[in-house]
């Protein structure tokens, strides 16, 4: 039987990248993914590659090596990377200050932003509403990524110019140490060996382990997502994030000036849902819009259920029509997308199970931003 030195359970983002970095020490590498194709969160994401939205540190710096890599990829192939920059809207004073604190900020880390003002800023988005927006601050190093497409093409140019192998349909459904090798039962290919295993399973806890994730801290967050018609005739480039946006992630948070924010003037509504308002047009010009957040224990997932909550999806579009002024908002698609995260400070599980075997998963709402940089080093501990 075929031994290979890693098994890589999970053909996401985040298994992917682990792949992709083994198989540059030399190691030969298989990927086992369930389905016949990734459809998870690697697919069902918005694709905003955004380092700015971490604090200087661990998180940020993974967000800053991602960008490069995904460059430096789509330099050789097409995988769907464009440099159009990220920019953060502010609607209120308040937030344009705290844009202002974090430019500076970053400056200490040498990571480049510019301040727009407001005509600035409506001469490049015309379709942003001049009601809405103040001024912005803009990082043009910044990428997305065509969600849909790109781990499909990642998978393309990592099957031609490295020896990893791919399989799919292939759901492992028992792992075990056996100390001198992993044997990775599949329900199609029966077992499969290799020196050492990293199970990068997104948010499925039924198949390996389900003890483990049952009593972990981890939680399974379901987004609210749509996209609209192809618009080509608006130009919206890169990444937009707003208001709402600015009350959520990291880098913010940890701004001294995060505690000035005005709560009050704000969409009680769409605070409750978890709601910030992004944007992202996509290649064919349709604009990707989203999202919101509900929550449940990995150990009861299920509970989220599978429907589309319209109610929740007009809240996000009555936010969005504040922002932007589109001639037309019909929607071709609503989809719901369900990420792994921790409960708490955490910001990852990743645990050596046993001297073989390693869990990495529940990396969040940043793995499109951080896996690639975070895969690196998590390989190299294994192996090290
Ligand atoms: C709606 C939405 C929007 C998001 N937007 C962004 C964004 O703009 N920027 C950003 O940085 N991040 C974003 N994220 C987060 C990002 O998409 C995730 O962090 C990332 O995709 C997680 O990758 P993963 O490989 O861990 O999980 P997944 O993509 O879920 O992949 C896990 C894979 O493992 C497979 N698998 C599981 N169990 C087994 C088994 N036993 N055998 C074989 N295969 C198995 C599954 O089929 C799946 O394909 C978003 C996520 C969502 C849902």
């Amino acid at each position: 039987m075929k031994k290979y030195d890693l098994a890589i359970v999970g053909g996401g983002v985040l298994g992917t990248f682990h792949a992709y970095h083994a198989a540059l020490l030399g190691l030969k590498v298989i990927v086992l993914e369930k389905d016949l194709f990734p459809m998870e969160a690697s697919v069902r994401n918005f694709g905003q590659v955004v380092p700015s939205g971490f604090s200087v540190g661990r998180w940020h710096h993974y967000g800053r090596y991602s960008t490069q890599l995904y460059k430096s990829f789509q330099e050789k192939i097409d995988i769907g990377i464009r440099n159009n920059g990220s920019t953060y809207i502010a609607s209120t004073q308040d937030e344009l200050d705290l844009l202002h604190e974090l430019k500076t900020n970053f400056e200490a880390a040498d990571y480049h932003s510019v301040i727009l003002s407001k005509e600035e800023l409506l001469a490049k988005y015309p379709s942003v509403d001049s009601k809405y927006a103040l001024g912005a601050l803009s990082f043009p190093q910044e990428v997305s990524a065509e969600s849909r497409e790109m781990i499909h093409s990642l998978h393309a140019f990592l099957r031609e110019t490295t020896t990893i192998e791919f399989s799919y349909a292939t759901p492992v459904i028992g792992i075990e140490d056996k100390e001198t090798e992993v044997e990775l039962q599949t329900s199609n290919l029966g077992k499969i060996l290799a020196t050492k295993a990293i199970v990068c399973n997104g948010k499925d806890f039924r198949l390996l382990f389900p003890d483990l994730f049952s009593k972990s801290a981890i939680e399974v967050v379901k987004l609210g997502m749509m996209v609209t018609k192809p618009m080509p005739e608006v130009k919206l480039p890169g990444n937009i994030l707003t208001g709402l946006t600015i009350r959520r992630y990291e880098s913010f948070k940890a701004l001294e000036g995060y505690k000035n924010l005005n709560w009050e003037n704000v969409n009680q509504e769409a605070l409750k849902y978890g709601i910030h308002i992004l944007f992202k047009q996509r290649v064919d010009g349709s604009i990707v819009i989203g999202d919101s957040h509900l929550y449940a224990d990995a150990s009861q997932n299920e509970e989220l259920g599978f429907d589309i909550d319209m109610s929740i999806n007009h809240i996000i579009l009555d936010e969005a029509k504040k922002i932007l002024n589109l001639k037309n908002w019909d929607i071709q698609h609503y989809w719901n997308g369900y990420y792994s995260q921790m409960k708490g400070h955490e910001e990852i599980f990743d645990s050596q199970i046993t001297p073989n075997i390693k869990v990495v998963t529940a990396i969040g709402g940043k793995g499109m931003t951080a896996s690639a940089g975070f895969s690196k080093e998590s390989i190299d501990n294994f192996f090290f």
